[in-house]
């Protein structure tokens, strides 16, 4: 069964850097996912370690942390049907060397560290982590209105 779900992407630094925040952005917007919830921050090593909890005790950690909190990062809450399916379909491997073109990752990365995206795993994990980097508040309600397209320019 199809679901309307909400997932979160982390536009990493080396997108950020690379000037590849809207290229991103528009990849999901294009599929047809609408933007509910946006913000640039910082990545704070004590953030960095909960995020990745799954990951600390792992060699490359370190360099992860050192990478992620470098510069700002932009999080992004995206809804839409089967968003966490979808999304991690749209990213490609974490291996971005591997990755398919047509995928964030295959066409704009060649690297496994520094792979352009974050998204959220599983529709448990979506839930945790879009808590992690939203106020309920931050995050919108909207309905697309086709009334802006058809503004009177008098
Ligand atoms: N990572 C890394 N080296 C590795 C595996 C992962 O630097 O060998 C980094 C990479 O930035 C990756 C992140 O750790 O995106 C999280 O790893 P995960 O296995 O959760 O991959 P993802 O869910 O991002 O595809
Ligand atoms: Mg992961």
């Amino acid at each position: 069964m199809t679901m309307k779900e909400r997932t979160l992407l982390l536009i990493k630094p080396d997108a950020v850097q690379r000037g590849l925040i809207g290229d991103v952005i528009t990849r999901f917007e294009h599929k047809g996912f609408k933007i509910v919830g946006m913000k640039m921050l910082h990545m704070g090593k004590e953030l960095s370690k909960e995020h990745y909890a799954h990951l600390v005790s792992k060699p490359f950690y370190p360099d992860l942390e050192k990478f992620m909190t470098s510069q700002p990062i932009v999080a992004v809450v995206i809804e839409g049907k089967d968003a966490v399916e979808v999304t991690r379909l749209i990213v490609g491997p974490t291996n971005a060397s591997k990755a398919p073109g047509g995928t964030v990752r295959g066409d704009f990365s060649n690297s496994t560290s520094r792979n352009v995206i974050h998204a959220s795993d599983s529709k448990e994990t979506a839930v945790k982590e879009i808590g992690r980097f939203f106020r309920p508040n931050e995050l919108f309600e909207y309905e697309l209105n086709d009334a802006f397209l058809y503004a009177s320019d008098e």
